[in-house]
């Protein structure tokens, strides 16, 4: 039996498309497109008025921060981005266990599905709770439905031990996890918290399983002066002769990438994060995105799961730096974050087409001014919202129906998120 999604605008921001169309659904893929329903018993759902898109893709966050939402604020105001990490996220993530990490997910998870993403590309920081932890995300995540990418951030900042256990919760997690809608990749904290040997060995296990490396790369211009000090290279060059950088590697940020990082970054096939709200947030500086060209996709860095949100505000961003820039170009950044997943999952993610993956949002918009697929990247810069999604599916699994989650209670989820976050905070202040 399938699933008729009947009588809906479906569009992409991958193309653009956009089409009058009903939409079949069977095995969690898109099974055809047209009125034409085949013979046979199906389900139906009326989506007259309703735009059926692709669930958005966050390409890199950190569902660990999630609880820290209205948390006190650290013992003195950060005056830099190193201090940032260390009076806040360093904190945080050393108070984390096995419970805290599920309820950070869960909670993160929940605002994805219902801000209308249906596939998170996550980097897990927990140095007191590191073996399981990819495990306990993994179940919560299968849990509330969502699809996600997962690694655990190999860092020598809690010295050479950490280093090597973070290693081994990443080899062991891919080697094991059969989880349908969940991945592993190999992540890595950042250049300068790595020392050359603890690169080699992320290198060499990611060499062994042909995986990228998910890492954090010149968001802050410490990791470039880091880097100079450390090897005389600059950030990419460093990774790149390290091995970390290699096809499929994600560097999230690439705030202070030079140009010759860029193309020595790109010829090895790595994907450019851009997280705009994140930078701004944090002070960094302004990412150079039109030089990360058709390798660019879109996270949030853990600010939450809002694409509608972040993909907005990094259009403004990038109109304030360069009138140029129009919104299909931040669309369409957004839309290549399905391309990264699809390699990863071995199926079309992201797009509208027969045999993609049934990952959808029902978008309710009452078009104000005609829409079409040349001006869908300008109705969603300046009118989508987060607001307008009122069903979401994944692998054609209902997770948010009529703005509920279907798979979990959430209510129940909150209270235990709230009871558990202010213990997480006081803990932080051991650490
Ligand atoms: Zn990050």
């Amino acid at each position: 039996m399938a699933l008729v999604l009947k009588g809906g605008t479906v569009a992409s921001l991958a193309g653009p498309r956009l089409e009058k169309t009903s939409l079949g659904i069977e095995d969690g893929r898109i099974a055809w497109l047209g009125d034409d329903v085949p013979p046979g018993e199906h389900e139906i759902v009326n989506c007259s008025g309703t735009l059926v898109m692709p669930g958005s893709v966050c390409a890199h966050t950190h569902l660990y921060s999630v609880l820290a939402r209205g948390m006190p604020p650290p013992r003195r105001r950060p005056r830099n981005f190193p201090e940032i990490l260390e009076l806040v996220w360093w904190r945080l993530d050393r108070a984390l266990d096995d419970e805290t990490i599920r309820l950070s997910a869960l909670s993160g998870a929940a605002d994805a599905l219902l801000s209308g993403t249906t596939t998170l590309v996550d980097h897990h920081a927990s140095p007191n709770a590191i073996a399981g932890s990819l495990d306990v995300m993994g179940e919560a995540l299968e849990e509330i439905g969502i699809r996600s990418v997962l690694c655990y951030e190999v860092t020598d900042r809690n010295g050479p031990g950490g280093a090597a256990a973070g290693l081994r919760e990443n080899e062991r997690f891919v080697r094991e996890n059969r989880r349908p809608r969940t991945r592993g990749m190999i992540g890595a904290h950042a250049s300068f918290t790595l020392e050359d040997a603890t690169l080699r060995s992320i290198s060499e296990v990611a060499d062994d399983l042909n995986l990228g490396v998910h890492i954090h790369v010149a968001e802050d211009v410490c990791d470039e002066d880091d880097s100079m000090r450390r090897s005389g290279m600059r950030t990419a060059f460093r990774l790149i002769k390290a091995g970390v950088f290699r096809p499929d590697s994600i560097a999230a940020h690439g705030v202070h990438l030079n140009e010759a990082e860029i193309d020595v970054a790109r010829a090895a096939n790595v994907w450019f994060a851009h997280n705009c709200r994140s930078n701004l947030n944090n002070g960094v500086g302004r990412a150079p995105i039109a030089k990360f060209g058709h390798r660019s996709v879109m996270g949030t860095d853990g600010i939450d799961g809002d694409m509608f949100a972040e993909s907005r505000t990094a259009f403004f961003r990038a109109r304030e730096e360069s009138l140029n820039c129009g919104a299909d170009e931040l669309t369409a950044m957004l839309a290549r974050g399905g391309e990264m997943v699809s390699q990863m999952f071995d199926r079309v993610i992201g797009r509208i087409e027969v045999g993609a993956a049934a990952d959808l949002m029902l978008l309710e918009y009452p078009e104000p001014t005609p829409l079409d697929a040349g001006n869908l990247p300008w109705h969603w810069a300046f009118a989508f919202s987060s607001r307008m999604v009122r069903s979401v599916m994944v692998d054609g699994d209902w997770v948010v129906r009529d703005r509920a989650l279907v798979k979990i209670d959430e209510e129940r989820m909150r209270a235990s998120a709230r009871s558990a976050a202010p213990k997480l905070w006081e803990r932080m202040g051991a650490f």
